[in-house]
């Protein structure tokens, strides 16, 4: 088997920036796709005057491949550096991309921000309201450690490879990385000395996995094929074909049949690598007290940090939002606020709190529709992360650092 270690990527970024292009390219320049559908794709493009654009087709898959590529894994790619093997996740398509982006987000090890150097692309994708600045925040909250920064379109005839204008938009976004949690080093020219942009993907280095951990795998989907089949990446622990495992929140036990990692049949895997599992029930389960489950719970206890609330509203018990967190999206309504957290000292007030607006960090206690499972972010980040959404709009991002048993 393929000793390589496995991550999970993502490309983030404004619409048009060129995350479809670039995700074509590394396809392209690793071998993962040949001369044939290249020329299908550039006729494809071509058909459609939009010759430019070719690259992108490798990426954006439409929508009859995505509905029959539902036992082929959804809209992913894969492509080798001499280090490591890669899976693009949520090929980004055009249109509601955040949304696609979030799930993705949830699952991948390091995210690639691309950013237009093009004048007047920069400006937007970067100003309120513009991508940039929304998935840096989401990225981070879905626990990438990593994020490459790939200034991108420094071809266009605005720029012309022009060492200003990649100062300028540096000078911008790093600051701004920074506040949003990331430690900056630069990437990508003539006078650029720096690696390549595999070469970063090649060295990357990612906080260990462990995998004699509680094996947990958010299911991302599921499927009847000879049984079901489960997709999922493996966030913690090893399976074993054989193995005894719970389905929750539901309890059911079952048996794993089968494990593909990628088109391979394998007989275990470990942490970071995206699976297919073949599962069937079983009644009487002799493993029942060795399995841990992860927890889980109709109502919480967590610190958020509002960003920008529609309207200017005003977030008190009550408000209602779509609660995203690994693979899970679920309603959630804010039943209490506990207390109001000091951004200067990073402690709760002691005084009470009944509301609070835009920008305020908050304790509050949330409930869920139906049972969710989670994890603390201390015992378990990962699981333990979230964002609350709004009418498609991010408004806070959070972590749990309470549970109550459903
Ligand atoms: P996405 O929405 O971020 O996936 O962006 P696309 O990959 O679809 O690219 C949007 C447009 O930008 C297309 O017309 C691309 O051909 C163009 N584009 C992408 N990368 C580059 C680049 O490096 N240089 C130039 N000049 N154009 C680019």
């Amino acid at each position: 088997a393929n000793k390589k270690r496995h991550l999970n990527v993502v490309f983030i970024g404004h619409v048009d920036a060129g995350k479809s292009t670039i995700g074509g390219q590394i396809l392209f320049l690793s071998g993962q796709v040949d001369d044939r559908q290249i020329q299908k794709y550039e006729k494809e493009a071509k058909d459609k005057c939009r010759e430019s654009w070719y690259m992108a087709y490798i990426m954006d898959t439409n929508e009859e491949e995505r509905v029959k590529g539902i036992t082929v894994e959804i809209g992913r790619a894969h492509f080798e550096t001499q280090s490591t093997r890669f899976t693009i996740l949520d090929a980004p398509g055009h249109k509601s991309y955040v949304h696609t982006m979030i799930s993705g987000a949830s699952q991948a090890d390091i995210g690639v921000l691309v950013i237009s150097a093009r004048k007047g692309e920069f400006e937007t994708g970067f100003e309120r309201g513009g991508q940039t600045r929304e998935h840096v925040l989401l990225a981070k909250t879905f626990g990438l450690s990593k994020l490459i920064i790939v200034v991108n379109k420094m071809d266009d005839p605005t720029v012309r490879w022009s060492k200003e204008r990649y100062d300028e938009i540096e000078q911008k976004i790093v600051p701004f990385l920074k506040a949003s949690g990331y430690n900056t080093k630069k990437d990508v020219c003539p006078w650029w000395s720096g690696p390549s942009f595999f070469e970063v993907l090649d060295s990357i280095e990612i906080p260990p996995r462990d995998p004699n951990g509680p094996f947990r795998m958010p299911i991302i989907d599921k499927f009847r094929d000879m049984g079901t089949v489960v997709m999922g990446k493996v966030e913690s622990g090893s399976i074993r074909e054989g193995d005894s495992l719970v389905v929750m929140p539901n309890k059911e036990h079952v048996k794993v049949v089968g494990i593909y990692c990628d088109e391979d049949k394998v007989k275990r895997a470990g942490p970071g690598e995206n699976l297919r599992v073949r599962i069937t029930g079983i009644e009487d389960d002799e493993d029942k007290v060795k399995l841990k489950p992860v927890p889980v719970v109709t109502e919480f206890v967590a610190q958020l940090q509002i960003l920008e609330l529609l309207d200017n509203a005003i977030f008190t018990a009550g408000y209602k939002a779509i609660l995203h967190i690994h693979a899970v999206v679920e309603e959630c309504e804010i039943v209490e606020l506990k207390s109001q957290i000091d951004l200067k000292t990073r402690k709760p007030m002691k005084k009470k709190v009944l509301f609070v607006k835009n920008g305020a960090a908050v304790v509050c206690r949330i409930q869920v529709l139906n049972s969710i499972c989670i994890e603390k972010f201390a015992d378990f980040p990962q699981l333990g992360r979230f964002t609350l959404r709004t009418e498609g709009k991010t408004i806070a991002v959070g972590k749990v650092t309470e549970l109550s048993s459903a």
